[in-house]
């Protein structure tokens, strides 16, 4: 911690090691003095990508994660702070020349909400094809893409602890409404979910439900559990906190609340999976993060970890063996590697399939059969989960070999089919078949 916030937190500051919470966002970032100390281009820099992509850190990932040393190239400061770079340098223009001339606000959300459309906010059909029809209703709070899973929105938990530009859920936090996928009625879930046996994992998604209070979730948790859906063998809880507040699982009241709550989900019977994102080993460095993973696998739940590729993060496959292999020791379970996708900054972020695919393959190598658990590169698309799973030569025909993990069509899975060699593709839809008129999705 530093020195100011030492001083103003030390008064307030509860039993052990546990921090203040302290968040900070475009309107206050000026305040963080590791900040202060950066130059005055890096800040204006940060000022016109954030208008944008909103940003959020807290005090953890600034006196903990970040290493000011190496800004502006850490990677955790990348990770969280806007980068130049993650506008196009004609948005950039356009941004920074209403900023400096201190455009009236109305001209600069039109220029902002005209940039953020061009940017494909609702990627891979959620919309379209996702939300569930229940008794003539939408139910804008879930999506039921593959049969055995429902995601959840539960609509308090609609932010996240710090907010990543290459996410696909950013329009759910710069306030275009009706993006928003939000439900209160957990009566409408149960109801969806008794209705639909074959459903067995329920997933709790957001942004991030670990932002709720443990009042909150609580009551989710209390009505699924009175319930009594016996089809329902898992709750699965999508979370970055243990990565950007793992004190979220430490100590105080709310931390012991929800640990109880947690508790009782394993002693219902039910399997309790922790889907936490993790995107560097960093993440996975600190005291309060390794106290935070020991205590959540003392009640029983169980820690996958996941992640996208992303270029100037985590684009290098000593990082992703190392990241595996400390996951592995701490006692969590590899799950995916994502391909970034095609929304918000991927033009910065995003990797090719083929370089994204030889990473994998050299880090994958790296590591035991323990850490092998993990599947990816995997790009979540319109008609699934469509995995990179090699890169070879047929016929004399360089192709990629692509196989769908989940799929709207459930026959689909595991059926290898072909994609023409494209070094720079990045997604699915830059890609041509190979071998066929079209993709096996496409019939
Ligand atoms: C990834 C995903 C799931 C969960 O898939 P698993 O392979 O079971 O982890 C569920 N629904 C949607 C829409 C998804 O993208
Ligand atoms: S949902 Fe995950 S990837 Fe998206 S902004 Fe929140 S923490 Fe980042």
């Amino acid at each position: 911690m530093t020195q100011v916030l030492m001083t103003r937190n030390k008064a307030k500051r509860s039993s052990g090691d546990m921090p203040i919470y302290k968040s900070y966002a475009l309107h206050n970032y000026r305040n963080i003095p590791q900040i202060q100390r950066l130059p005055e281009e890096l800040l204006f820099d940060i000022e016109v990508v954030a208008q944008v992509f909103p940003f959020k850190a807290n005090s953890y990932v600034i006196n903990e994660l970040i290493r000011w040393d190496d800004v502006p190239n850490d990677p955790m400061f990348k990770l969280t702070f806007p980068q130049r770079d993650m506008l196009l340098p004609h948005h950039y223009e356009r941004i920074a020349s209403l900023l400096k001339r201190q455009a009236d606000k109305s001209e600069l959300n039109e220029a902002v909400n005209q940039i953020r459309i061009e940017l494909n906010p609702h990627p891979a059909g959620q919309m379209e094809y996702n939300v569930p029809l229940f008794n003539g209703m939408r139910l804008t709070g879930l999506q039921h893409k593959y049969s055995q899973t429902v995601l959840f929105f539960p609509s308090q938990g609609q932010t996240c602890h710090a907010y990543c530009s290459f996410c696909f859920r950013w329009p759910q936090f710069v306030g275009m409404d009706e993006y928003k996928f939000a439900m209160k009625e957990t009566e409408l879930l149960i109801d969806y979910l008794r209705a639909h046996p074959e459903v067995t994992d329920l997933l709790f998604t957001g942004g991030d439900p670990m932002i709720m209070s443990t009042r909150v979730f609580e009551n989710y948790i209390n009505a699924l559990l009175e319930a009594n859906l016996p089809h329902l063998r898992t709750i699965r809880l999508g979370t970055k906190a243990l990565s950007f507040w793992p004190y979220k699982f430490l100590h105080g009241d709310d931390a012991d609340r929800l640990l109880a709550v947690l508790r009782r989900i394993v002693e219902s019977g039910k399997h309790l999976a922790i889907m936490a994102h993790f995107s560097h080993p960093r993440e996975l460095s600190t005291r309060a993060v390794r106290k935070a993973i020991r205590r959540l696998r003392s009640i029983g739940a169980q820690i996958r970890t996941q992640s996208p590729i992303l270029r100037h993060i985590n684009d290098d496959a000593d990082v992703w063996a190392r990241m595996w292999q400390r996951q592995v020791e701490l006692g969590c379970v590899p799950y995916y590697m994502f391909v970034v996708r095609d929304t918000g900054a991927q033009h910065y972020f995003g990797v090719p399939l083929a370089r994204a695919w030889q990473i994998f393959h050299d880090a994958y190598m790296q590591v035991s059969g323990l850490a092998r658990t993990v599947r990816g590169p995997s790009m979540s698309a319109t008609p699934g989960k469509i995995q990179v799973s090699g890169i070879t030569e047929i016929h004399g025909e360089k192709v990629f070999v692509l196989t769908m993990l989940q799929a709207r069509k459930p026959e689909l899975v595991l059926k290898p089919f072909f994609a023409k060699y494209n070094e720079d593709a990045l997604w699915i839809d830059e890609l041509e078949p190979a071998f066929a008129e079209k993709f096996i999705f496409e019939n």
